[in-house]
């Protein structure tokens, strides 16, 4: 039996998924895999709450606030933002949105002491984490796709020497968590190269199968 009953509900012509349980679901992949833009049509097609521990950060560092002062040397340099601090962002959120039935999770967990954590503050709730779906982009492709970004957006953290550590943090400290989930059983990956739309279709269609 699958716990995620969704119903589909129309108004203003829109057709919007709701799941009688929370769904809480994981974007995996590395840094440029395209997370972020698919995380928030996600979100938007199930009514689902965007969780981006990368733009929580760049919003705490454009205000200058304690945690944005704490966090920016790391942050631009590629290196992860302590566990401890995740925690604390992570409660918040959840807080912030106790009547959410779901939430996209975008840029977290990326240890798997984050990944403990997740599972402690939903079991909290009395939740867990439905399914991880990961984009797999290559090393190639991510780094000409950072250097692009890099021209557009001006991130700090998009230089040449930055991404080259992003993407090593990224192979050491957050791959790993790929076979956590798949010990868990709710891993699943899907290529991250073509059209918005197309891999988003792709990623609909295995939400689908799994709700
Ligand atoms: P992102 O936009 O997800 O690529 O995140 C940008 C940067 O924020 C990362 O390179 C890390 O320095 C930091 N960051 C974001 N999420 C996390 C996380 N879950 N754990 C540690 N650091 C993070």
């Amino acid at each position: 039996m699958n716990a995620h009953l969704p119903y589909i509900c129309g108004n203003d012509g829109l057709l919007t998924i709701k799941f009688s349980n929370m769904f809480n679901f994981i974007l995996f992949g590395p840094p440029g895999s395209g997370k972020g833009t698919q995380s928030v049509k996600i979100a938007e097609k199930y009514n689902l709450v965007h969780i981006s521990t990368g733009d929580i950060f760049r919003k705490n560092i454009r205000e200058k606030t304690p945690l944005g002062i704490k966090v920016q040397s790391i942050i631009e340099k590629g290196e992860l933002v302590p566990d401890s601090l995740l925690i604390e962002i992570l409660e918040d959120a959840l807080q912030q949105h106790s009547t959410a039935k779901g939430f996209v999770f975008d840029g977290f967990p990326r240890t798997i002491q984050q990944a403990k954590d997740l599972d402690t503050m939903l079991a909290k709730r009395k939740d867990s984490v439905s399914l991880v779906l990961a984009l797999e982009v290559d090393d190639d492709e991510i780094l000409k796709r950072l250097l692009k970004r890099a021209e557009i957006e001006g991130r700090k953290d998009d230089t040449k020497e930055v991404i080259a550590n992003r993407i090593g943090v990224y192979n050491s400290q957050t791959q790993p968590l790929i076979d956590f989930y798949k010990g868990k059983n709710k891993f699943k990956s899907i290529h991250g190269l073509g059209g918005i739309d197309q891999i988003f279709a792709g990623i609909c269609k295995i939400i689908d199968q799994h709700i």
